[in-house]
C-alpha cells in the first residue's frame, strides 16, 4: 500500500492514538488536522474490546502530583552548567566528595559546597543559530499550572506556565525539565517567565532521558510497547536499521523481509556516497552487501541461499536507477515529483537531491530528550507551484487527500509555472516495507527534522520519505501540533523511565529520600498499562515480554481482560518462584544499569575539563591531520561495523593538560568524539592506541573539518578567517572523547534473562539455573578406570598426562555430567592445564565447547595453553574467538573470524562459523555495589555449587603459596580446602642474596638499627606481614576521584628498591594497587626499574611473583575505604599472587574500621603478622632509600635522582614473629564457596 493511499480517517485514528489522553482543548485549538475524533481508532475497529474488560482503561497522564522533595533547596541549587572560564574551576570543589565510586552513589545534582560551576553544556541562548532557546530547569516550586524553577546556568528562579494539554504532565518536584522558546518579563511576577501553550513553546521532561526518535513513533499504538522493546533487547536487534528503524520484527528479529530490507538500505546508501545509480553499481554493490561476511551472516540466520537473496534484493532494487534518474542532481526535474500528502491547497512539488551529507548519523539530543539514526542527511532543493485547477473537484471532505501525480494518477491536474524554489537541509528515510506504518513514518521523521536541525545548525523545516516499493518520495513538514503531540508523547514515556527505576538514586533530581519500599504501587511502576486488545497484543512482537513483566515484575493477575488469553497461554507455565527470581534479577540488572546512564548524561551536562577530572573524557583534544594508518591496522578492521576510520588525536596544548593515562580510560574502551555544545557523538568506536599525549581511536564516522567547522559556526565557506563561535580553540576545531557508557547496555542480559521465563524459553536451564534442580551424572566408576567406555578411556589417556589426582577427579567429573560439573579451581592449582585438557578430551569425542570467562585474558590464556604457539603448527582442531579484535590477545587473534580468509559463499561462512568445536568469548560481569550488594555478585557457580555441592569438584593442591600466605587466602577465601602441592613449595621463602647490602646501608641512615622495620621485612622468615603505617604521616589524597597515597608509594618504593639492592631480580617483584592513581605514582618512582611490574588488582590476575608489596593507599580520619569495599575480596585473590613473600601496607585504624576488614585483622593479629611502623619510618632510611621531597609533583619526582651504594652497616634477622591459632577467618559460618571470587579476572 503506498504512502498516499491513507485514508483520512486512519490519519485522524493516527492523530487521535497520539493524543490519546491530551486535553480536548487540543482539539479546539488546532485548525488541523481535522478536530473529528472517530469513535475507533483504526485499529480497535478491527476488533472491538469486549466489554467485560478488567481494569477500565484510566487517564493515561495524571494530574500533577506535588510532592516534596526531602532535600529540595540542595537539589535545586546545581551549579554544574554555568558558562565560566576554565580558570575560573575550582579544583578542590570539583574533586570534593568524589574519592571514590561509592561516594558517587550520591546525588551528583547536589554540590557539596557553594562553588562555581563549570563549563556549559546545553545549548541554549546563542543569536547566531537557528537552535531553539533551550533552558534546562529544575522544578523548585509547584502551583496549579504553575512552575516556580530554577535555571540551571544562570541560576535564577524563573516561572514556567503550563497551559492547554501541558497543564496534565506529570512533573515533580525535583524533576529536571527544558523550556524550549524564550522567557520574557511578566507583568504578574517579578519573575522571568514562559508560558508552554498549545500554540508555542515546549516542555520537555527529564530531558536526560533520550528516546529515539522511533519509540516516540510507534508509542501511540501502545506506549508500553517501545519501553519493553528498550529494556529487553533482542540480541538481533542490534543490527542498527532493525534497532532504530523500528521495523517490526518477528521472533529473534531475523525475517527475510528484514534482511532484504536492510540489505536495501544499504545498497541505497551506497548509490547515494558515490552518487551513483547505474545498473552496474547497483548489481555490484547488491553483489557486495550480500557477499560481505555480515551479509552471509544474516543469509545463514534465514536459511536462505546467496542467488536466492541476490534476487530478492535486486528485485526491490529495482526503483533505485529510476530513483537516481529522477531525484538527484543539482535542480529539479519535472519528474522529481515530491508529494505532500497533508498539503492545504493542491500544490506540488519538485525535489532534487543536491548532496549528500552524512548516512547513518545517530544524533543525539539532549535539549529535545531526543535521539535517532537518520538514513541519510541531504542537501535538496525543492521547487514549489500551485496546481491551478485539476479535473476533479475540491471541497472539503478531499482537501487533505493527497494529489498524486505517478502513472497511475486519476487526475490530470494543470500547473502553474514554478515559484519558489527552497535549498534545505533535510532528514531522507528510506522505507522500504508496504508502507502500512507511513503515519509512524511521518512522526518519526518530524523528529528527525528537530534533530538534524540542533546538529546541524540550519533550518530544517521538512523530512523526506523515500518509499522503494512505491517509488515515491514524501515530503514531511514539520507542523507544531504534530510536533507537540509526539513531544508530550515522548514525556509521558520519559515520565515512566524516570521515576519508579530512577528511584533512590537520586539520578534525575528527585525525591531521594524515599527507599523502594516506602513507594506505593503506582509510584513504582515503571511501565505503561497494557492497552488489553487482543487483535494488537495478540501479533506484538513483544507480547512475551510483556506478559512475562506483567506477571512477574508487576504481579497482574489477569484471567478477564480481553487479553486473559494471551497472558494464560504466556505465563501459564510460571511459578511463583520463577516470577519471583525474574523480578528480582531484573531489578538488579536495573541498579547497575543506572551507573551507565548517570554518567552517560554527563556528555551534555558535564564539561570536558570536568568530566576529565574525573578520568571519563580527553578534553582539548585535536585532529592530528598527517596521521596515516599502517596497512595492516586496516586489515584487521576489514569487517568491523563501527571501526570504519581510523584517527589520532592529540592534546592541543602538546601535553601541557596532564597525561591521557590518568583516568579511566584505556585500550578498547568504547568512546565517542563530540565538540561541544552542539556536535555530540559525532562519531563512535574504541581506543585503538594511547600514548601520554596521543589517542588513536576506530570509529563508525568520518570526521570532516571543513564539515563541523561549518556546522559550529567556526567557518564559513571561503574564508579563511576563522570567525566566533563554539568549539573555538585558537581557531582551531577541539574536540572531547568521552568514555561511552552505553555502548552495550543491559538490553542483551535482560533478553537473556527473560529468554529462561518464556513460554517457549529455555525450559532446561530455567529447571537448572532458577529451581536449582540436581544436575545429573552418569554412573561411572571414578578410578582407577574413570570409564568403562574405550573411546572415552583412549581419549582421556592421550590427554591427561601430568595431571594429579585431583585434577583427573575433575576431568571424569565433567564427563560424567549430564548437565553441569563445577571445578572450583583455586589459585595454583592448575586451573588453567586442567581445562584444557579436559577441552582437548571433549573435542577428541567429537563434542563441542563453549569457552567463557569475564576477561578476554583469561579466555586467551586457555586459548594460548591449547593452541600452543603459533609457530609449533596447527593444533588439529578448530577454534572461533569472537569478540572485538582490539581486546583479543594477538597470540589467539589468528582464531578471530576477522583474520580468517573472508567467507565468499555461505558454505565457506557455516565452514568457517559451524566447524570449530571450540567457541572462546567473554560474558559479561557485574560491577555495582548495590546490585552486589542485592546478589547480583553471586556468580552461577556460587548458586549452582552452594545448592549441589555434589556436583562440585575441588582442585586443592597449589603449587605456587607458601604455607604462611596460603594460610591467609584459606583463611579469608578459601575455607580451608587449599594444601600445598609439596613440601619445598610448603617451605617457600625468599632469600635475599646480598642481605649484607642492605644490613650494611643502615650504618648512612639515621635509622641504625638492626631490627628496623625494613630490616624485619626483609628477613626469609618475614613471610606475609601487614605494614601498618599509622603512625607514619602517609595520609590519602585525591585528585579528582582519582585517589593516592605520596607517603605510602615512598614506603613501597623503599621496600622495593632494598629487595633489589638484596639481590632480588626485579622481574620477581610485583606491586599491586586498587588505585590507578598510586600505581601511576609509584611507577613513576620506581620507573627505572622497568621489569618490576605494577598492576591493579585485576590485571595481577593470572601473574604470580616471589615477592608482592600491596598498597592499601586509604588512610583518613573518617575511615573512608571507597573502592575497597567492593574490591575487598579481588584484593584477597591478589594476594594469591605471591609466592614467598607478602607484604601489606596500610592504615590499620582506617582499614580495620570496617567489618569485612576487621576480621583480616583479627587473623593476622592472631598471627603477629603485623608491623607497626615508627612515626618517622619513611625518614629512617633517608638519604639512601628515600626520594626527595614527598610533595613534589610526579613529573618533578622525575627528575630527581637518588641511591647511594656501597653504605656500611650490620643487621640482625628479625625477630621471630609470634604465631598463634588462626582465626577462623571471613568464612567462619559461611558456606565454603561463599567467598570465592572469579580468579582468573
Ligand atoms: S502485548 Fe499489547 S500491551 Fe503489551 S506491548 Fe504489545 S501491544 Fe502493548
Ligand atoms: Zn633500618
Amino acid at each position: 500500500m503506498p504512502p498516499t493511499t491513507h485514508t483520512k480517517q486512519e490519519e485522524d485514528a493516527f492523530m487521535t492514538d497520539l493524543f490519546a489522553g491530551l486535553n480536548d482543548s487540543f482539539f479546539d485549538s488546532c485548525p488541523e488536522p481535522s478536530p473529528v475524533r472517530p469513535s475507533h481508532s483504526a485499529s480497535t475497529t478491527r476488533a472491538a474490546k469486549p466489554t467485560t474488560q478488567a481494569t477500565p482503561s484510566k487517564p493515561k497522564i495524571a494530574k500533577p502530583m506535588l510532592r516534596v522533595a526531602k532535600t529540595p533547596s540542595k537539589a535545586l541549587s546545581k551549579k554544574a552548567n554555568a558558562p565560566c572560564k576554565e580558570e575560573d574551576v575550582d579544583m578542590a570543589f570539583l574533586a570534593d566528595g568524589l574519592a571514590s565510586w561509592d561516594d558517587m552513589e550520591g546525588d551528583l545534582m547536589t554540590p557539596k559546597k557553594e562553588k562555581k560551576a563549570v563549563t556549559r553544556m546545553l545549548p541554549s541562548t546563542s543569536s547566531d543559530s537557528v537552535r531553539e532557546t533551550c533552558t534546562r530547569c529544575i522544578v523548585d516550586q509547584i502551583e496549579e499550572k504553575a512552575l516556580t524553577v530554577i535555571a540551571v546556568e544562570t541560576k535564577d528562579r524563573r516561572t514556567v506556565i503550563l497551559e492547554d494539554d501541558w497543564y496534565r504532565t506529570d512533573i515533580r518536584l525535583g524533576d529536571v525539565i527544558n523550556t524550549i522558546g524564550p522567557f520574557s518579563p511578566a507583568s504578574t511576577s517579578s519573575l522571568l517567565t514562559i508560558h508552554i501553550t498549545n500554540n508555542s513553546n515546549l516542555l520537555i521532561h527529564h530531558p536526560d532521558i533520550l528516546l529515539t526518535a522511533t519509540a516516540i513513533s510507534n508509542a501511540p499504538k501502545c506506549r508500553r510497547k517501545p519501553l519493553l522493546t528498550n529494556l529487553v533487547r533482542s540480541i538481533f536487534s542490534s543490527t542498527p536499521t532493525i534497532d532504530d528503524k523500528g521495523v517490526e520484527r518477528k521472533g529473534d528479529g531475523s525475517s527475510p523481509a528484514l534482511v532484504w530490507g536492510n540489505m536495501l538500505h544499504e545498497v541505497m546508501q551506497s548509490c547515494l556516497k558515490e552518487g551513483k545509480w547505474e545498473d552496474d553499481w547497483i548489481d555490484k554493490c547488491i553483489m557486495e552487501k550480500v557477499g560481505s561476511v555480515n551479509g552471509l551472516g544474516e543469509l545463514v540466520r534465514i536459511g536462505v541461499g546467496v542467488e536466492e537473496a541476490v534476487r530478492e534484493v535486486k528485485e526491490r532494487a529495482k526503483g533505485l536507477k529510476g530513483f537516481g534518474e529522477r531525484y538527484v542532481g543539482d535542480v529539479p526535474k519535472e519528474v522529481g515529483v515530491l508529494v505532500n500528502t497533508r498539503s492545504k491547497g493542491v500544490e506540488n512539488s519538485m525535489l532534487a537531491i543536491r548532496k549528500l551529507e552524512d548516512v547513518e548519523e545517530d544524533i543525539l539530543s539532549p535539549s529535545y530528550g531526543l535521539r535517532g539514526k537518520l538514513d541519510a542527511s541531504v542537501q535538496a532543493v525543492i521547487q514549489d507551484r500551485n496546481v491551478v485547477s485539476t479535473t476533479k473537484k475540491s471541497g472539503p471532505a478531499n482537501k487533505n487527500s493527497n494529489v498524486k501525480l505517478g502513472a497511475s494518477s486519476n487526475r490530470t491536474p494543470t500547473l502553474a509555472p514554478p515559484t519558489t524554489q527552497t535549498h534545505t537541509l533535510a532528514p531522507f528515510e528510506i522505507k522500504t516495507g508496504r508502507s502500512i506504518a507511513g503515519l509512524e513514518h511521518r512522526a518519526q521523521t518530524m523528529l528527525y527534522t528537530l534533530l538534524m536541525e540542533e546538529r546541524y545548525g540550519e533550518k530544517v523545516e521538512s523530512g523526506l520519505l523515500y518509499y522503494t516499493q512505491s517509488e515515491e518520495v514524501v515530503r514531511v513538514p514539520r507542523a507544531r501540533n504534530e510536533v507537540r503531540a509526539l513531544i508530550g508523547v515522548r514525556n509521558e514515556m520519559a515520565g515512566f523511565l524516570g521515576r519508579g527505576r530512577g528511584k533512590g538514586k537520586g539520578q534525575l533530581g528527585e525525591d531521594k529520600g524515599k527507599g523502594k519500599e516506602e513507594m506505593g504501587e503506582e509510584e513504582k511502576r515503571f511501565l505503561p498499562e497494557t492497552i488489553d486488545d487482543e487483535w494488537v497484543c495478540g501479533k506484538c512482537y513483544v507480547v512475551d515480554t510483556c506478559m512475562l513483566y506483567r506477571k512477574a515484575v508487576e504481579n497482574v493477575f489477569d484471567d478477564s481482560s480481553p487479553i486473559a488469553n494471551i497472558y494464560a497461554l504466556k505465563t501459564g507455565h510460571l511459578t511463583p518462584s520463577q516470577g519471583e527470581f525474574f523480578k528480582k534479577w531484573e531489578e538488579l540488572i536495573s541498579i547497575e544499569e543506572q551507573d551507565a546512564v548517570r554518567f552517560k548524561k554527563e556528555l551534555w551536562t558535564m564539561g570536558a575539563k570536568e568530566r576529565e577530572d574525573r578520568g571519563r573524557c580527553f578534553g582539548d583534544m585535536v585532529l592530528d591531520e598527517g596521521f596515516v594508518e599502517r596497512e595492516e591496522e586496516k586489515e584487521t578492521r576489514r569487517e568491523s561495523k563501527i571501526h570504519q576510520f581510523t584517527y589520532r588525536f592529540v592534546r592541543r596544548r602538546g601535553g601541557e593538560e596532564g597525561s591521557l593515562l590518568n583516568g579511566h580510560m584505556s585500550c578498547g574502551d568504547a568512546i565517542n568524539v563530540s565538540v561541544e555544545p552542539d556536535l555530540l557523538a559525532l562519531a563512535r568506536g574504541f581506543i585503538v592506541e594511547l600514548t601520554p599525549t596521543e589517542v588513536v581511536v576506530g570509529v563508525d564516522h568520518e570526521i570532516r573539518l571543513e564539515m563541523i567547522r561549518k556546522r559550529v559556526g567556526l567557518w564559513d565557506e571561503g574564508d579563511d578567517i576563522f570567525g566566533g563561535g563554539r568549539g573555538k580553540g585558537g581557531g582551531e576545531l577541539v574536540f572531547r572523547i568521552d568514555k561511552d557508557e552505553m555502548f552495550a547496555g543491559m538490553g542483551r542480559i535482560r533478553d537473556n534473562l527473560a529468554h529462561l521465563f518464556y513460554a517457549q524459553g529455555d525450559t532446561r536451564r530455567l529447571h537448572l539455573v532458577v529451581d536449582l534442580a540436581p544436575p545429573r551424572f552418569f554412573d561411572i566408576d571414578p578410578s582407577p578406570s574413570p570409564s568403562s567406555d574405550c573411546e572415552t578411556s583412549a581419549a582421556i589417556a592421550k590427554f591427561s598426562k601430568g595431571l594429579n589426582g585431583d585434577q583427573l577427579g575433575a576431568m571424569n567429573k565433567v564427563l560424567a555430567a549430564q548437565d553441569y560439573a563445577c571445578i572450583l579451581g583455586m589459585p595454583g592449582t592448575g586451573k588453567t592445564t586442567v581445562i584444557a585438557a579436559i577441552i582437548k578430551v571433549l573435542v577428541e569425542l567429537g563434542k563441542s565447547v563453549l569457552l567463557t570467562s569475564y576477561t578476554h585474558s583469561a579466555v586467551d590464556t586457555i586459548l594460548g595453553k591449547l593452541a600452543g604457539k603459533e609457530e609449533d603448527g596447527d593444533v588439529g582442531f578448530g577454534i572461533l574467538r569472537l569478540g572485538n579484535v582490539d581486546k583479543v590477545h594477538p597470540d589467539v587473534r589468528r582464531f578471530t573470524l576477522e583474520a580468517r580468509k573472508p567467507a565468499t559463499t555461505i558454505q565457506q561462512l557455516e565452514h568457517q562459523i559451524m566447524t570449530p568445536p571450540i567457541v572462546a568469548t567473554t560474558c559479561l560481569s557485574i560491577d555495582h555495589t548495590s546490585a552486589r550488594k542485592g546478589g547480583l555478585d553471586v556468580s552461577l557457580f556460587r548458586r549452582l555449587s552452594e545448592a549441589h555441592p555434589e556436583a562440585v569438584v575441588d582442585l586443592t593442591h597449589q603449587y605456587r603459596m607458601n604455607a604462611d600466605i596460603m594460610l591467609l587466602s584459606n583463611k579469608l577465601i578459601y575455607g580451608d580446602r587449599l594444601r600445598c602441592g609439596s613440601e619445598e613449595v610448603r617451605r617457600r621463602a625468599l632469600v635475599l642474596p646480598e642481605r649484607r647490602v642492605v644490613e650494611d646501608s643502615h650504618a648512612q641512615t639515621a635509622c641504625g638499627k638492626d631490627d628496623c622495620w625494613l630490616n624485619q621485612l626483609m628477613s626469609e622468615s618475614c613471610k606475609a606481614v601487614f605494614v601498618d603505617t599509622d603512625l607514619v604521616p602517609a595520609r590519602d589524597s585525591r585528585i579528582g576521584d582519582l585517589v593516592q597515597n605520596e607517603i605510602e608509594a615512598n614506603l613501597v618504593y623503599q621496600v622495593t628498591e632494598a629487595l633489589l639492592k638484596g639481590g632480588v631480580s626485579q622481574d620477581q617483584i610485583g606491586i599491586i594497587s586498587l588505585y590507578r592513581q598510586q600505581i601511576k605514582l609509584i611507577g613513576n618512582l620506581l620507573k627505572e626499574r622497568k621489569e618490576v611490574e605494577i598492576l591493579t588488582a585485576d590485571k595481577s590476575q593470572g601473574r604470580d611473583k616471589d615477592c608482592v608489596v600491596i598498597s592499601m593507599v586509604r588512610s583518613n580520619d573518617d575511615g573512608q575505604i571507597g573502592d575497597l569495599v567492593r574490591d575487598w575480596r579481588r584484593m584477597n585473590v591478589s594476594f594469591t599472587r605471591a609466592k614467598s613473600k607478602l607484604i601489606i601496607f596500610g592504615s590499620r585504624s582506617t582499614l580495620q574500621a570496617t567489618p569485612l576488614l576487621s576480621q583480616f585483622f583479627q587473623l593476622m593479629d592472631g598471627q603477629g603478622w603485623i608491623l607497626r611502623l615508627p612515626a618517622n619510618a619513611h625518614e629512617m632510611h633517608a638519604p639512601v632509600l628515600r626520594k626527595t621531597s614527598m610533595k613534589r609533583s610526579v613529573e618533578e619526582l622525575d627528575k630527581v635522582v637518588v641511591l647511594k651504594e656501597n653504605v656500611v652497616g650490620s643487621g640482625r634477622p628479625m625477630k621471630k614473629m609470634k604465631k598463634g591459632k588462626a582465626e577462623e577467618g571471613l568464612l567462619k559460618g559461611r558456606p565454603i564457596l561463599k567467598d570465592l571470587v572469579n580468579d582468573g579476572r
